[in-house]
């Protein structure tokens, strides 16, 4: 049974929270102090999120990641990997913020992790510690260089281009990605920042990145499935790629498979959805799959048709972006 919408989408793809916490403070994210965490408790054991696992690729999903938060905060990371990883999944992976990637890059690989989403949001140390509240830039590339050792690969490293801060950065990015292979994927800033900073003129448009990296490097576009990230190679054929995820100025709702489950076990469709459904309570309180899986396929049938950043009626939801699970 598919995990069906009303607008005849079909989510596949679950993005899992597995901590609220984190090591970095980065500005467009969290508020540089006064985060108040999730009590343990609430925070869904692993074995609880293996269950929901296993009740939602019964219900069609394809495709796992873990997310937070950091999600190498939480201790054992590479136990809930491998549990994962036993599921009829396509693929498992990670988005992390790099930070202790260093330790942990083997013991995720062995524990069957294949690829990983590293955030960086600037290659200069002083600007990556103005942007992250952390001077933590060397540690995210000694995190790099021991996931390629692991035999993590492909790397996608995240950037938040923000106006101002880290856009004059793209075209080095691009030659970073020239040099390594790594596919770099510019993001663009959303409403969901903790300090409520945001605003539409602060997001760098997609559009304009990937023209100021033509100017110098050649690009041409990739056809690649549903993805959101559209993804360009290099006309002269070096290594890498740049990717953009155009959120804000091109939504992909229309063709989004995502759903979501934060720490505490609430289940959203959408990043920006303003309603959650519990999930943590019917596992503790003894349901049966079925009713599980009951209530996840009724929230997906009234997913909406997608965000409205920009629009009058738009609505930041209560939760920012480390805590719902990026
Ligand atoms: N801590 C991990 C990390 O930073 O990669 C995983 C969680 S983080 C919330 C997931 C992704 O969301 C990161 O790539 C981060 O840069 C991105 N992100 C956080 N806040 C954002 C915002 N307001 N707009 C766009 N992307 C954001
Ligand atoms: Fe932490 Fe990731 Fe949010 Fe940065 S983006 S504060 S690393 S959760």
């Amino acid at each position: 049974m598919p995990l069906l919408d009303g607008f005849g989408r079909i989510a596949t793809d679950l993005r899992i929270s597995v901590t609220d916490r984190c090591n970095l403070r980065c500005t467009y994210c969290m508020p540089a102090e006064g985060m108040t965490w999730l009590p343990r408790a609430d925070v869904l054991t692993f074995e609880e999120i293996d269950r929901l696992v296993r009740i939602f690729v019964s219900l069609g999903v394809r495709t796992v990641r873990l997310t937070g938060g950091e999600p190498l905060a939480r201790r054992d990371v590479p136990k809930l990997v491998e549990m994962i990883a036993a599921h009829d999944i396509d693929d498992i992976s990670m988005t992390t913020n790099g930070t202790t990637l260093a330790k942990h890059a083997h013991a995720l690989r062995a524990a069957g992790l294949e690829r990983i989403n590293v955030s960086v949001d600037s290659l200069l140390r002083h600007r990556f510690a103005e942007m992250t509240r952390r001077d933590a830039l060397d540690s995210v590339i000694e995190g790099l260089t021991a996931a390629r050792d692991a035999g993590l690969w492909p790397i996608k490293l995240n950037c938040v281009v923000v106006r101002g801060t880290n856009d004059d950065e793209v075209v080095d990015f691009a030659r970073l990605a020239r040099d390594t292979g790594y596919e770099v994927r510019f993001i663009e800033f959303m409403p969901l920042d903790a300090d409520e900073s945001w605003s539409r003129a602060s997001v760098v448009p997609s559009s304009e990145v990937i023209e100021a990296i033509d100017r110098v490097f050649a690009l041409e576009r990739i056809v690649r499935g549903t993805e959101p990230a559209s993804v360009f190679r290099f006309a002269d054929g070096a290594p890498g790629s740049v990717g953009v995820i155009s959120s804000v100025t091109e939504p992909f709702c229309a063709s989004c498979d995502r759903i979501r489950i934060t720490a505490d076990g609430q289940f959203r469709t959408c990043l920006f959805a303003l309603d959650e459904i519990d999930l943590r309570a019917p596992l503790r309180d003894g349901r049966s799959d079925e009713e599980i899986a009951a209530a996840i396929a009724a929230a997906v049938e009234r997913k909406w048709a997608g965000h409205r950043i920009g629009a009058r009626s738009f609505v930041r939801p209560s939760r920012s972006m480390s805590a719902i699970g990026g």
